[in-house]
């Protein structure tokens, strides 16, 4: 009863959702986003429309751990045209045809010299493929097989109007207040340029949370931050080396959007309270998922989880990156994100947070027997609350989460129940989980 009634409230949370976060992830969509420039900070201008959220530039030049801040890179135009002046690779067409930290080059190419600048995804002909140069002094461009065999003329004139020049790494900020200073820490990467899954959808999603988490008063402290990937997560901890000690739990967001099941990898400690979180609530949801184990690749957990830091945070993906044929490529559009996909990995972190937020343990004022519930009014509801299990582990050793896997209940019944049989005086808490 409890279940089907949430459920049905559920649905129509997860379309809302799911709706909001497409729709900022479409807004930011079109913007040139790399490791640093422009596009970067008009992603989290137009977030500040919508969270309150903090913009932090780094100079260039800065060193956080064993990498230093680059020179900063932006576009004016990029271009190949042909011997009748057509623009056949136009980077204002899209964003992917230029490759990330191209250097600026002007001139005129023999076919042949050309073709070594023009690169083509291996196994997707009809998608631009996504590249970057970073840390190296080249130029490219990218496009799809037929747009390569169609370059045909003998020469090229080649434009890539880019500046790299002392500037900055820009990454944004939201701190969601708790009754604590114990942290959680939601990190999505914000380096990829025209790409939807990868990474519009983490970014839709994140915002979204950031507002969902401040609606309501909480016990931790919820840090959300939006920086590219790989150098981002090094500034950042460099820059909050106070905060560290105090992150609890984490999550890297990334892949959000798309239409396979949830994905959750665990941190490198493998057994943390967000890893047992995650898994009873992807459990408890009845959707299918996958849950793989730490590994040192894919996002920004290979920061957090270095040996040096080894921090509680897992990735939260769709379909993992990699795994489906659209990634890193102009497939990998807004119609391959939706609603629904946004909305369902919305909801899964909600719960998780709201699980991390509310495990506590209790003792019961009462062990000698079962309490009587009928004259305390709690009879009614003691199955479907799970308060038989509840009152028989709080004996101080077991958390309601604890309660809620033996049972194998959702944690938010669980948790309903427990505050009533603690109203009635049948529990005391004695700690926090956090
Ligand atoms: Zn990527």
């Amino acid at each position: 009863m409890y279940k089907q009634s949430t459920m049905h409230k559920n649905q129509e949370a997860v379309d809302e959702l799911g709706r909001r976060a497409y729709d900022i992830a479409q807004e930011i969509y079109p913007f040139c986003r790399s490791l640093t420039g422009e596009g970067v900070r008009q992603t989290l201008k137009a977030l500040q429309r919508h969270i309150p959220l903090a913009i932090h530039e780094v100079p260039s030049g800065t060193t956080a751990y064993d990498w230093t801040v680059p020179l900063e890179w932006n576009v004016r135009d990029a271009y190949i045209k042909d011997a009748q002046g057509r623009r056949v690779i136009d980077f204002q067409r899209c964003n992917l045809h230029l490759v990330g930290y191209s250097v600026p080059f002007k001139g005129t190419l023999k076919r042949e010299e050309l073709l070594k600048h023009v690169h083509v995804h291996p196994t997707v002909p009809d998608a631009v493929p996504y590249r970057h140069s970073y840390y190296q002094d080249s130029w490219g461009f990218c496009a799809t097989h037929r747009q390569r065999e169609e370059l045909l003329d003998e020469q090229y004139e080649v434009c890539v109007d880019t500046s790299l020049v002392p500037g900055h790494l820009t990454y944004g900020e939201v701190i969601v207040p708790g009754r604590t200073d114990a942290v959680m820490l939601v990190w999505t990467h914000t380096c990829h340029p025209s790409l939807a899954n990868d990474n519009a959808s983490g970014i839709g999603v994140a915002a979204v949370l950031a507002a969902c988490l401040g609606a309501k008063s909480r016990h931790l402290t919820y840090r959300i931050v939006f920086g590219p990937a790989t150098l981002g997560p090094l500034v950042w901890l460099s820059a909050n080396e106070a905060v560290v000690p105090r992150i609890q739990h984490g999550i890297v967001l990334a892949c959000a959007g798309d239409l396979g099941s949830m994905t959750y990898v665990r941190s490198r400690r493998g057994n943390a309270p967000v890893d047992r979180a995650m898994a009873h609530c992807l459990k408890q949801a009845g959707r299918p998922y996958v849950i793989r184990d730490f590994a040192p690749e894919g996002y920004d957990q290979r920061q957090f989880c270095s040996p040096g830091f080894d921090l509680a945070m897992g990735c939260v993906m769709r379909t993992p990156y990699g795994e489906y044929a659209q990634y890193h490529t102009s497939a990998d559009d807004m119609t391959f994100i939706t609603p629904a996909g946004l909305g369902d990995t919305m909801v899964t972190l909600l719960d998780v947070c709201d699980t991390l937020d509310n495990d506590r343990t209790y003792v019961n004022t009462n062990p000698y027997g079962e309490p009587h519930l009928g004259k305390r009014g709690l009879y009614q509801d003691a199955a479907s609350l799970g308060m038989g299990w509840t009152l028989n582990y709080s004996d101080g050793r077991h958390s309601l989460l604890d309660i809620a896997e033996r049972a194998n209940m959702p944690f938010a019944a669980i948790a309903v129940g427990a505050e009533r049989l603690r109203m009635s005086g049948l529990l005391r808490e004695i700690t926090r989980n956090n």
